[in-house]
């Protein structure tokens, strides 16, 4: 059996020693993508899975100064500091990198991950990003989606963005049999919101 982690956050602390505690061993890393909030604590991690077109083993350096991020990602506005808590009372917020790995595995459309008990397809669903992915359990109909769709504006204007290949991934998504979303932001949602979501972005 392995155990898979689905991205795993900024970073501004250590993950790898609470996984192995949770876990008694190292969970395999599946990236949905290559932005701060997902891949921070990244190469901490020693298997590290992700779609060819994410580059991260050179991913942006993030910073989680709201003006800095903002003309990083060509973003309007952001509040001054992007975290509400710091892990402890002197950490600074100006040393905070994205730092870069080098997957052990290149995934891919269609690829299937057998986890022993089970079996997750990846998707390529590009438009957040060029090589955003997402994991489908046919069996279940349960969607991993990172940032491809969650339950909020989404953002289809960042460096690496095209919005027309977003479009072109929600339909495909709209078409496959997803019964239950847990995204990379906020909630989880069933297919009736999945669908309202699709359309309200395809409008
Ligand atoms: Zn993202």
């Amino acid at each position: 059996m392995t155990d898979l982690l689905v991205d795993c956050g900024l970073g501004v602390t250590a993950l790898a020693p609470l996984l192995r505690e949770r876990f008694g061993r190292e969970p395999v890393l599946v990236l949905t993508h290559a932005h701060l909030d997902h891949m921070g604590s990244a190469h901490e991690l020693g298997e590290v899975w992700a779609h060819p077109l994410e580059h991260v083993e050179k991913p942006a350096p993030g910073s989680l100064h709201g003006p800095t991020l903002a003309t990083q990602l060509g973003l309007d506005a952001l509040p001054p500091a992007l975290l509400t808590a710091r892990p402890h009372g002197d950490y600074d917020l100006g040393t905070f990198r994205v730092r870069p790995v080098t997957p052990a595995r290149l995934l891919n459309d269609g690829d299937v991950l057998d986890l022993g008990d089970r079996r997750l397809t990846v998707l390529h669903l590009p438009g957040h990003t060029p090589g955003s992915i997402a994991l489908f359990d046919a069996h279940d109909g349960t969607l991993f989606s990172g940032d491809v769709i969650y339950d909020d504006d989404l953002l289809d204007s960042l460096p690496g963005s095209d919005p027309e290949v977003y479009a072109h991934s929600l339909r495909r998504l709209r078409e496959l049999p997803v019964r239950l979303t847990h995204p990379g932001h906020d909630h989880s949602f069933d297919r009736e919101r999945l669908h309202h979501l699709i359309d309200a972005y395809l409008r």
